[in-house]
């Protein structure tokens, strides 16, 4: 799928977005590297630190439907200037697309493309299966012993 599809897709998105209180749209799409695509769209509600962003719901319903490995995710949003993930969005995507670009476009449709890495530098991050390791090595020390 071409980027300038995503991004249209991005954009259709937006349009169920909810947002009555800033009134700004955004919508996502996500490719998966199965050809799935996953699409969101911004949620405010009353407590607004509550609300969630488009990029979040599309990879939060890929995440639902089993989908693990993802090319990359279109954000779109009704401003001039290109619309870029937030801090907590941008953690998410890396954590579980940490090899997805990010397209981010403006109301025209016109775009930029960064990888999660560009965007998001040290990002925080541990392997999951080093814990569980660490358990069995220490298992092994008690048994020595
Ligand atoms: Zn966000």
């Amino acid at each position: 799928m071409k980027d300038i599809d995503l991004v249209k897709s991005a954009k259709s998105a937006s349009e169920n977005a909810i947002v009555p209180f800033s009134g700004f749209h955004v919508g996502a799409a996500l490719l998966a590297s199965d050809g799935r695509l996953f699409l969101g769209c911004n949620i405010e509600n009353y407590s607004l630190s509550m609300s969630i962003c488009a990029e979040h719901v599309a990879l939060v319903n890929a995440l639902s439907c089993g989908v693990r490995e993802f090319e990359k995710i279109a954000v779109w949003a009704d401003c001039e200037s290109y619309v870029t993930p937030c801090g907590r969005c941008r953690q998410l995507i890396f954590e579980f697309a940490p090899d997805t670009d990010v397209i981010m476009a403006n109301r025209e449709c016109e775009f930029i493309v960064r990888s999660i890495r560009e965007l998001l530098p040290m990002a925080f991050h541990h392997n999951r299966g080093e814990k569980g390791k660490r358990k069995k090595e220490k298992g092994k020390e008690e048994r020595a012993r």
